[in-house]
């Protein structure tokens, strides 16, 4: 066993609200400079401990440390980012008869964060770092299965010198206190990142108190190749996109689609890349796969394993204890398959042929989802064009990436709303108040 926590009821998380509401006034007032400075020394503290937390959320949810570290990175970086921001929520003034009129950026109060267990820290950062520099206090309820790191961080801020009360992380189930935060009269705004079922519930439940809520939702994302693209690159780069994390991510470019006359080439190079992925002890550096996070979705993830599409490519997996599950790929498989809607969450793609750009756009359109994607081609006005036509929140071309900092993420459709990191996200955790100062002869 690796912890032994105590879980959160409804009175705890009322309890955290009203350590929030209390610390709100003075964490308002606190200068724009003396906000800036404090998360420079948060960041620095995640820095100096960067390592302990890596190995901490490697054991908290079974991902690999090199991935860990990473992320760790990004969760100090998200913090340096908008550590610039307190001095940067600027205002307009707007031309208007009879005075002076102005904008101002005013914090909300306090917000509830939730969050998912597949990026633990990182998904807080995104959430917590914007809305401390906006001028709110917080209560963060992260997922019952990876509570670990959160409950660290708390320690961090406090010790950074963030005041008593502004970070507050209440651990337990989501239905009781994740529920408790979308309901509760005194939280402004809710920012819920996990699955597109709970975040239905969480809009529904937040139209009450007509709360403030942004959704990180589901996604079942496209990797298109066209035939003229450089194909070595493309293979080599779709396990990652797919198998990273596990496929316990919600940017997954789990559906692949290959123009037809490159779809042997390809194959090829896709069954070299996936067998090579390394699966193993999550803290071995060379690890690339960790195991699943729970036996329920390992069976999950298995049951679209076998029903229908044939298993065209098998990873490694390591046997013995642990919810291990080898990189799959099923093809040809048709959009239509249950395979390809779903958003599996586990390391399993699905190979799908088409015919040219105009089928490419409309199978890759075709789902609930609109969260990532990418696109591989050679022809830069082609890419330009798929990339307008694509109904998704974030397309890289030529490259398997999705998040960086300073850039805006977020879905269309029922991956979300909302976008979160980048200069978008202080938007949302703030609102904008309009002022007219009458003033004669003006
Ligand atoms: P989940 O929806 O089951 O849980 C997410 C969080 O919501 C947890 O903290 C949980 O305790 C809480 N919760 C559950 N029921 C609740 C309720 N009734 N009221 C309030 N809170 C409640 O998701 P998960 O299984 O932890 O994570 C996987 C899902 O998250 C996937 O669908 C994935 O796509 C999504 N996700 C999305 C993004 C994104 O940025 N779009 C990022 C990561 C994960």
């Amino acid at each position: 066993m690796l912890a032994e926590l105590p879980s959160a009821g409804v009175e705890e998380t009322d309890a955290a609200v009203e350590r929030a509401r209390a610390a709100y006034p003075a964490w308002r007032a606190v200068t724009p400079g003396d906000r800036a400075m404090l998360l420079h020394r948060l960041a620095d503290r995640l820095d100096e401990q960067l390592e302990q937390l890596a190995v901490l959320e490697a054991r908290n949810c079974g991902k690999p440390i090199a991935d860990a570290r990473a992320e760790m990175g990004m969760v100090r970086d998200t913090f340096r980012y908008y550590a610039g921001a307190p001095e940067r929520l600027l205002g307009d003034t707007i031309p208007v008869a009879g005075g002076v009129d102005m904008t101002f950026r005013e914090p909300l109060g306090v917000v509830g964060l939730i969050t998912p267990w597949n990026f633990p820290l990182t998904i807080a950062a995104w959430k917590m770092a914007p809305a401390l520099a906006a001028g709110n206090t917080l209560v963060l309820k992260p997922a019952e299965l990876t509570p670990l790191t959160a409950l660290e961080f708390e320690r961090i801020a406090l010790e950074a010198g963030i005041p008593a009360g502004v970070v507050n992380v209440v651990s337990g189930p989501g239905r009781v206190c994740g529920q408790r935060l979308v309901e509760h009269p005194d939280v402004a705004k809710v920012a819920f990142t996990g699955s597109t079922e709970v975040g239905r519930g969480i809009a529904e439940a937040a139209a009450s108190t007509i709360k403030r809520v942004t959704l990180e939702l589901g996604g079942k994302s496209a990797n298109l190749v066209f035939a003229d693209a450089d194909l070595d690159a493309a293979a080599a780069a779709a396990p990652i996109a797919v198998f990273g994390n596990a496929g316990q991510d919600c940017c997954a470019r789990s559906r692949i689609l290959v123009e037809r006359p490159a779809l042997d080439s390809f194959m090829a190079g896709l069954e070299r890349a996936v067998t090579a992925v390394r699966v193993g002890d999550p803290l071995d550096e060379r690890t690339e796969m960790g195991p699943l996070i729970s036996a329920g979705q390992r069976e999950s993830v298995g049951s679209y394993v076998g029903d229908g599409a044939p298993v065209a490519i098998r990873g490694h997996a390591p046997a013995g204890p642990g919810f291990w599950f080898p990189p799959t790929v099923l093809a040809p498989v048709s959009n239509a398959d249950r395979a390809a809607r779903d958003e599996i969450f586990g390391p399993v793609a699905c190979v799908i042929p088409f015919e040219d750009e105009a089928d490419a756009v409309r199978i890759a359109n075709d789902t609930i989802y609109g969260l990532s994607g990418s696109i591989w081609t050679r022809d830069g006005a082609r890419a330009l064009r798929v990339a307008r036509a694509l109904e998704t929140g974030v397309i890289s071309i030529n490259s398997n990436t999705s998040v960086r900092v300073s850039t805006p993420f977020g879905g269309f459709k029922q991956s979300g709303i909302g976008r979160e990191l980048g200069p978008h996200a202080l938007e949302s955790y703030s609102e904008l108040k309009n002022v007219f100062y009458a003033v004669e002869g003006v």
